[in-house]
């Protein structure tokens, strides 16, 4: 079996999404923050997304994972990395809940290191867990098509321009598109997240929004949270009025939606 890198895990509620199938807003997940980042290391030529809200984990090897030692107590124990899938699963067993709904593969990037996350998929789904997973990139659609049976549910991040996640910007958006594309072919609940700034332009979220129109996927439209010391700045309501607007041009309304990030408005993992 493989081994891998994680940030943190913890048990906690998802706070992004909104009413559109494969959303989990608002249910209880376990989190797993894998380790790594591809649109950080420059694969599309820049630094990653300048609103980036876990920059720890672009770090591909770190030496520590904290753990929180029972859910819901939000403190932690540091643990040792590499970690194997099955210490993983362990972990996820101590933190399991009544209330559960399902595993959150998030990062970084989940699909960064590849026969890790997909031994850790493969050793949830037995062991009877639904899975979510928080995307944003991977050139590999073969690897992500075996995958994709193993996936419940998924949040596909299709980046807005301006999170400067890419020199060629609709390259990226196609990227994202077609690892959409693939997941929902093989029965993953998906939908698009894309977050927007006060600098978004409308002409480009329409440029989403009608790829994701053309395979029929969810999109909701999330105001971007304010990182201190930064110049990004929340969208007008405006801004998010006219979105949505454009958005039903190529999607029925209950595949429109908008979201915040609801756990960090009530200050929760
Ligand atoms: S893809 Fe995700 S982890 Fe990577 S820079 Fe963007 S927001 Fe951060």
């Amino acid at each position: 079996m493989s081994q891998g890198y994680v940030q943190e895990i913890f048990s906690s509620f998802q706070g992004e999404g909104a009413a559109v199938e494969g959303s989990c807003y608002g249910l209880r997940q376990i989190f797993i923050r894998f380790s790594g980042c591809p649109l950080a290391l420059g694969v599309h030529g820049t630094k990653g997304c300048i609103w980036c809200d876990s920059p720890k984990s672009w770090s591909t090897t770190p030496s520590k994972c904290l753990v929180e030692t029972q859910a819901g107590t939000q403190s932690f124990e540091e643990i040792s990395n590499p970690l194997t899938p099955e210490e993983i699963l362990d972990f996820v067993k101590k933190l399991s809940t009544k209330d559960l709904h399902s595993v959150s593969l998030t990062g970084g990037e989940p699909l960064y290191q590849e026969s890790f996350f997909e031994d850790i998929t493969s050793l949830l789904k037995e062991a009877g867990y639904k899975t979510y997973l928080e995307t944003a990139y991977t050139d590999n659609f073969v690897f992500l098509e075996k995958l994709s049976e193993k996936i419940d549910f998924a949040c596909v991040d299709i980046k807005d321009k301006t999170a400067n996640a890419a020199l060629e910007w609709e390259n990226l958006v196609n990227q994202e598109v077609e690892m959409s594309r693939i997941l929902k072919n093989a029965g993953t609940k998906v939908f698009a997240k894309t977050v927007i700034t006060k600098a978004s332009k409308k002409e480009n979220f329409e440029i989403i929004a009608k790829k994701c129109g053309s395979i029929d996927l969810p999109i909701v439209i999330q105001f971007v949270t304010p990182i201190v010391n930064s110049k990004v700045e929340q969208p007008t309501w405006e801004q998010v009025n006219d979105f949505s607007q454009i958005a039903g041009k190529f999607l029925s309304p209950e595949k429109i939606g908008i979201s915040i990030q609801m756990h960090k408005a009530v200050e929760i993992l």
